[in-house]
């Protein structure tokens, strides 16, 4: 079977191939710790459940407009509206299947073939087969200093004339680090000047630590909203616990929206009918659920940052938000995908390579599974790396004997 040239260009997206490897591992019951996830653990808003289950109850579900329900856009423009400060028309809010498709669209919409969409390392595996897919070149920058904080020179010196876009991700996965106001501020005014586009894509950015609260780019815009190229990327997945009802959005400009709009319709239509009624019920709903989340995720990172502090050699950098850690584990070998599969083998703690998000020589670990399970794994993995460890570990009641050196 031959396929086509694009196709062949795509990879799978490695984190759902873990999931399944992980899965699949665990059918066998071997006792396996995901320290790979993309998803909180916790329970959908009651409000949101039900929502959905009354829709549900009436059997009669039908498609709905390509740009999403008027009722899920209504809750969406209260939502940016208390969140952002910014009162945004309808015909800027389109709602997709999960803000990757939001994401996707918006490429499809402006990109012509081989433009540049430029983003900071470390950055979302899916944004380079994204790019590819619409067509256009991706451009990685890594940040100068080694950290994860890109600088707006480092970010300047790749957009040229090809660029069309920009994409942030802050609080980013997988490094955890949340952008600064300045940087954000910068960001959004070179943007504007070069008249590119400014992705936001703030999945993440309700769920920051210690006190903090994520940037808000509209403070900084002084483009017309009408016409302005900053995009804002925002979905029911992460922040309310819903990664299973695809519901993402995405607000710019009306022109481009209508765009988008024009390519769901043809692409999968409206998202699914009864999802949107759930994202309804959580943005609509009692909203403690986020701060739940949040508070839990604080102290999972805690947990997860102590213990990899213990193991020599690592350096971790404390992340700000999400539920992700990207510790630099170049004092163990270079090759992120080596030591992911040796730590999978020998010990089934599942990890995500850094590779896969631009920055060799890391490992994302997630944190939102149970403390036990952080602490396990964390353990496994000092266990498995840490050549002056007891040669022997036990898990449950299987005794691994260390064979390596
Ligand atoms: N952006 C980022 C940075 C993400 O991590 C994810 C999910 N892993 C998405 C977008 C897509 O989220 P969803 O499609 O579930 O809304």
């Amino acid at each position: 079977m031959s396929v086509s040239q694009l196709a062949r260009s795509i990879k799978a997206s490695p984190t759902l191939k873990l999931n399944e490897t992980a899965a699949k591992l665990r059918e066998k019951g071997e006792p396996v710790i995901h320290l790979g996830g993309g998803e909180p653990k916790g329970k959908a808003p009651l409000d949101a459940v039900l929502n959905c289950a009354t829709q549900l109850s009436t059997g009669e579900i039908r498609y709905a407009p390509a740009d999403g329900l008027p009722a899920l856009k209504k809750a969406i423009i209260r939502y940016t509206e208390e969140n952002y400060g910014r009162m945004v028309p309808p015909a800027s809010v389109i709602v997709s299947s999960g803000a990757k498709q939001s994401i996707m669209t918006l490429l499809y919409a402006i990109l012509e073939p081989k433009d540049e969409v430029v983003f900071p390392a470390p950055y979302w595996v899916s944004y380079p087969e994204m790019v590819r897919l619409a067509g256009g070149v991706p451009v990685p920058v890594l940040p100068e200093d080694g950290s994860f904080q890109p600088s707006v020179p480092d970010i300047a010196d790749k957009v040229g004339s090809y660029t069309r876009a920009v994409i942030l991700n802050s609080p980013n996965n997988p490094s955890g680090i949340m952008y600064s106001s300045d940087f954000v501020a910068e960001m959004v005014a070179f943007c504007e000047k070069k008249n590119v586009w400014l992705v936001m894509d703030d999945l993440y950015n309700r769920l920051v630590f210690d006190g903090r609260k994520a940037p808000n780019p509209y403070a900084f815009a002084k483009d017309r909203p009408d016409s302005s190229k900053l995009v804002v990327v925002q979905g029911v997945s992460k922040m309310y616990a819903m990664t299973g009802f695809r519901i993402g959005w995405a607000i710019a400009n009306p022109e481009v929206v209508e765009a988008m709009t024009n390519i769901q319709s043809h692409q999968t239509s409206g998202p699914v009918t009864v999802s949107q009624w759930a994202a309804i019920g959580a943005l609509s709903g009692v909203q403690t659920s986020i701060e739940t989340l949040r508070l839990t995720l604080e102290n999972q990172r805690n947990v997860m940052l102590e213990r990899l502090r213990t193991i020599a050699g690592l350096r971790v950098t404390k992340p700000d938000g999400t539920f992700y850690c990207f510790p630099d584990v170049s004092a163990y070998g270079k090759d992120s995908q080596k030591l992911a599969e040796l730590l999978l083998d020998r010990v089934r703690v599942v990890t995500v390579p850094g590779k896969e998000f631009g920055m060799e020589g890391h490992l994302r670990l997630s944190y939102c599974g149970t403390i036990k399970e952080i602490m396990d794994g964390v353990e496994r993995i000092k266990w498995a790396l840490d050549p002056s460890a007891p040669n022997e570990l036990f898990v449950g009641d299987r005794k691994l004997v260390r064979d390596w050196a």
